[in-house]
């Protein structure tokens, strides 16, 4: 026996149960048409919802910084990382958001573990849907706080819940919009059961700034920090560079500076990644026309993946998954898709419950309406040759 030879065994399991994951590498910039692999491909699989991490603004601005600010920012934020380009970032983002204030954390998993955590412990419990990010859940499992999870999207269950518990702190988290699902959480409903039990909601909107709201400001638009006492955002997506932040009162804000060890831990992201994202964040405010643009791909899509007969879900988000069911059918039609050059990712358990294994389709203001067709004639013919799956929901 050599000293891995159980993983081993762990790994060949992995992939005869068709989990085994792997990665591509990408030749060039993360666009719709671009080399992966060395090969040409035309990718519905990024985050990038609104085209913004190839936008020549954004880049000019993160070319400038550089120069000036150098490349890393040396230390975290509490130490010297702290610059002026962060600083003026986290104003700008309190004001967008509409909070007190805003404080940027180096990745969105950081945040969410780090918020959590120093929010809550053993005397406190937490509430998370049953359908949220790794991270929450994570986070949720890391405090020491009693963790449940409620139905997804069922304010009845969360309901339920809340009335049984005696906890000092409640704190209520959900996905704005869940990621693998594309469907949106119930914020009336949730603001209202929060409110009833004295308990604190935390949204992650991490896939709804940027692409929802008139200008950007996602699904947490017109609900104050009374109501969504902790705002998450993530900047690696709509936003188009990386890096995430929590937005909220006064007090939570010192809260997570004093408390949130993945704050306080970890260097600071450069500060040019800073400079660039307040263009960004000023683009996503001032052209509307990119959401428009995005929203008419996204109802072209469903329009006409539904006419084919396959199975989509309840998203009027980017995220557009179409059920296929079995993993190893959904690996089917994602490798028929890319002998055609087209690449959409095939999301399976345990990231998504099982018999539920899909087609993520991910749409980004940069895509054309050509390259839409592209996409719609490929799932066409594969339907024809494989047929349309069954999916029970
Ligand atoms: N929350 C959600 C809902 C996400 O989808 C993601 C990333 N996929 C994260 C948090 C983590 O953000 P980051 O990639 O910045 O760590």
């Amino acid at each position: 026996m050599s000293a891995f030879d159980s993983l081993k065994d762990t790994l060949e399991q992995r992939k005869q149960d068709h989990l085994y994951r792997s990665r591509r590498t990408l030749n060039a910039a993360q666009q719709p048409e671009t080399l992966i692999d060395g090969k040409p491909v035309l990718a519905f699989c990024s985050n990038d919802y609104l085209g913004l991490a190839n936008d020549p603004r954004v880049i000019e601005r993160f070319r400038t910084a550089a120069t000036e600010f150098g490349v890393g920012s040396g230390a975290s934020h509490l130490v010297n990382g702290h610059s002026a380009e962060h600083h003026a970032l986290e104003e700008e983002l309190a004001i967008f958001t509409g909070r007190d204030r805003a404080l940027l954390f180096s990745t969105g998993y950081m945040a969410n573990l780090g918020t959590i955590n120093a929010l809550l412990d053993h005397q406190d419990a937490v509430f998370e849907d049953k359908l949220n990010h790794a991270s929450l859940l994570d986070g949720g499992l890391n405090s020491g706080a009693r963790f449940q999870r409620y139905l997804h999207n069922d304010v009845t269950s969360l309901d339920k819940r809340l009335s049984k518990d005696q906890s000092r702190r409640r704190l209520v988290v959900t996905d704005g919009v869940f990621s693998m699902d594309g469907d949106c959480a119930p914020m009336a409903d949730l603001v209202q059961t929060c409110q009833q039990h004295d308990a604190w909601l935390m949204v992650d909107d991490a896939h709804g700034l940027g692409c929802l709201g008139d200008k950007g400001q996602g699904l947490c638009a017109g609900f104050d920090q009374n109501q969504v006492q902790v705002l998450m955002g993530t900047l690696g997506k709509a936003f188009g560079t990386s890096g995430a932040f929590v937005a909220g009162s006064e007090t939570l804000i010192e809260t997570l500076i004093q408390f949130a060890r993945p704050y306080i831990y970890t260097t600071a992201i450069p500060p040019a990644v800073a400079a660039a994202t307040r263009t960004s964040l000023h683009i996503v405010q001032q052209e509307p026309e990119r959401r428009a643009h995005l929203q008419k791909l996204i109802q072209t899509f469903r329009s006409e993946v539904a006419a084919m007969g396959l199975v989509l879900m309840d998203s009027p988000t980017p995220i557009q998954p179409v059920l296929i069911g079995s993993e190893a059918e959904t690996l089917a039609w994602s490798q028929a898709l890319e002998t055609q050059g087209i690449l959409v990712t095939a999301i399976r358990p345990p990231t998504v419950p099982k018999g539920t294994a899909r087609l993520r389709v991910t749409f980004s203001a940069s895509h054309t309406e050509a390259q839409l067709e592209r996409l719609l004639t490929a799932l066409q013919q594969i339907a024809q040759q494989r047929g349309i799956p069954e999916v029970a929901l």
